[in-house]
């Protein structure tokens, strides 16, 4: 008998009111591969949050604009702007449009990600390359640029008391091992001590850097973990908290670490993943 595959629904979410707190009034946010998935959520959060939003995308621009559209219905300015966040020249256009369009850059979200996995022996180069270049060298470009802005900008006492802030969205695989998907792993375990070191180096210009770490969340891209019976009921096995994440609880998170309410939170990775890193495997005493 083949093995029964049930497929789980879940509700539509009702549209929410527009949240009258507005931590991030008046500031700008670049927010990378922000058309989809957490980068969509993230966007969405912190336009309703008050900061005008930059929506980077790579490919077609109707989804990227459809996040614009919510963030414009809770009076929030956003635009979206067509860029590979691995080519240098194109992630210097998207720095400069930002500033053409809203004349300075407060927050970064270096949110753009890919898993390209294979069995180690039949890893290619190609693989192994281009996951590294979107993962790391892009977080790499897109902080280079935002430091250079942030230093040029100085601090705007009337926005935030930070001179800029960084957000890099890594993954429980900075610290998780994950056979099959070894380049992923190691882009991310990269991306940890990029943040740390560049928030090492840059506190003293008053420049925050801290990154999260989702565990499992419920995007499009990870569907085949989450949509049917078995495989969920497999992934809980690894969440303590015996649920999925859900993107907007990213979001919600990221307006607090891109907020002054958490201006003395510096190169920290916050970990939101349901209790997977704390050695689900030993849950009933090993
Ligand atoms: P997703 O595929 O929906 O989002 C990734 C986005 O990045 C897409 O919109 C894609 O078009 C964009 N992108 C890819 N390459 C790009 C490039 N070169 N330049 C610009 N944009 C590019 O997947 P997601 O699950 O929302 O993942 C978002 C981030 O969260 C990734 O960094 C991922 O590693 C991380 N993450 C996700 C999960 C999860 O469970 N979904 C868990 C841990 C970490």
């Amino acid at each position: 008998m083949g093995v029964q595959t049930t497929s789980l629904q879940w509700p539509e979410p009702p549209v929410l009111a527009c949240p009258v707190l507005k931590l991030l009034h008046g500031q700008t946010a670049l927010v990378t591969g922000a058309s989809s998935g957490i980068g969509r959520a993230l966007a969405i959060a912190l336009g309703h949050a008050g900061a005008n939003v930059v929506i980077n995308y790579l490919g077609s621009p109707e989804k990227a604009e459809e996040v614009a559209k919510e963030i414009q219905r809770c009076g929030s300015r956003a635009i979206s702007v067509a860029a590979d966040v691995s080519k240098p020249d194109q992630v210097q256009l998207m720095f400069q449009q930002t500033v053409a369009e809203f004349g300075r850059l407060d927050i970064l979200v270096n949110n753009a990600g890919i898993q390209l996995d294979a069995a180690f022996e039949d890893l290619t180069l190609e693989q192994w390359q281009r996951v590294m270049d979107v993962n790391l060298t892009g977080p790499f470009l897109c902080c280079q640029e935002a430091v250079r802005l942030f230093k040029k900008q100085g601090i705007d006492a009337s926005l935030s008391c930070a001179a800029g802030k960084i957000l890099c969205i890594s993954s429980v695989h900075e610290v998780i091992p994950w056979a099959g998907h070894v380049n992923y792993a190691a882009s991310k375990g990269g991306l940890m001590l990029l943040m740390k070191s560049l928030a090492q180096e840059v506190a003293p210009q008053r420049i925050r850097v801290n990154s999260i770490a989702p565990g499992a969340i419920r995007t499009p891209t990870n569907t085949a973990a989450w949509n049917t019976r078995e495989a969920y009921d497999d992934l809980l096995k690894l969440i303590p908290q015996k649920r999925i994440g859900e993107p907007e609880e990213i979001g919600r998170a990221a307006v607090w670490l891109a907020s002054d309410q958490s201006d003395y939170v510096h190169g920290i990775t916050l970990f939101i993943d349901g209790g997977m890193t704390l050695y689900p495997g030993f849950e009933t005493g090993g």
